[in-house]
């Protein structure tokens, strides 16, 4: 396929962690990347990493959350990248506190910017995708969606993507779209960073700490994850569709 005709993929929450790792590798298997998260500005180095090896990418600012801020930054990337027909809904937050002590607003917040993001991202970009009889969409799920302490906002998120993911699955498949979750374990990222901060512990006893129960003996890396959406999301996967892949080092669920 020639450049100019590269197939267009949307990672949202693509400035660090796994969705950065996400676009990276996505533009090495061949596709022109936007990459989306709240601060335009924060994704210029990935972008620049991206046509530094002669890919295509864009950065864009917008809060998945917010119906019209959606619309605008899918619209941005059609026009100045091509019909977008990949997402990878991506962008997370967490807001953990046990039930009693958990507010209102760290409920919203998550349940926002995870199922709201992810519903109103896939809206805007299924049109693209029907419109090309062709599409792929994945949604970052966790292993908290089978229920985490402290976790009530993020395990109830996580585990409504999973619902999210079959059901556009059986909506979408007879347009050629498929739609998976990746529900990742532990990823050394800022996120499980900000997670050892906030218990107390360093960020390397913390990784040390979860990598003795976890059977491969490591923590996950936003590569592991990279790797998989980079299957899920190719030609050959055409027939994996509505699943949720846990990608954790052992068996989960
Ligand atoms: P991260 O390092 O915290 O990165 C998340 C990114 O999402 C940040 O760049 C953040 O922007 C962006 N973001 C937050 N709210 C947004 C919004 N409303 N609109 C657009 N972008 C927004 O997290 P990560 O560890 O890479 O996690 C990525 C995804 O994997 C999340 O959905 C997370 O729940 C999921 N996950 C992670 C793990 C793990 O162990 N790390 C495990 C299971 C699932 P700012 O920097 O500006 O806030």
């Amino acid at each position: 396929m020639a450049e100019t005709d590269a197939r267009v993929a949307i990672v949202t929450g693509a400035a660090r962690g796994i969705g950065a790792a996400v676009a990276t590798r996505l533009a090495q298997d061949g596709f022109a990347v936007a990459l989306l998260d709240l601060d335009e500005d924060s994704c210029a180095d990935g972008v620049d990493r991206i046509k530094a090896a002669g890919g295509r990418a864009l950065a864009v600012g917008a809060d998945v959350s917010v119906s019209q801020a959606v619309d605008a930054a899918v619209r941005r990337v059609a026009d100045e990248l091509g019909a977008p027909t990949v997402l990878v809904n991506n962008a997370g937050i967490l807001r953990d506190n046990l039930l009693f002590k958990m507010t209102d607003d760290d409920w919203d917040a998550v349940i926002d910017v995870h199922l709201r993001g992810a519903f109103l991202m896939s809206r805007a970009v299924q049109k693209f995708q029907t419109e090309a009889r062709w599409g792929r969409i994945v949604n970052l799920s966790s292993t908290s969606a089978l229920g985490n302490r402290g976790q009530a906002n993020y395990a109830a998120a996580k585990a409504g993507l999973q619902g999210f993911t079959k059901t556009l699955a059986i909506e979408l498949g007879k347009f050629g779209i498929t739609v998976n979750a990746i529900a990742p374990g532990f990823i050394a990222t800022d996120m499980t960073a900000a997670t050892a901060a906030r218990v107390g512990v360093t960020f390397e006893d913390f990784k040390k700490g979860m990598a003795a129960t976890i059977p491969v003996g490591r923590v996950g890396t936003p590569e592991d994850i990279a790797h998989t959406a980079s299957f899920l999301v190719s030609e050959g996967a055409g027939f994996v569709s509505g699943q949720v892949v846990y990608v954790a080092g052992g068996p989960k669920d």
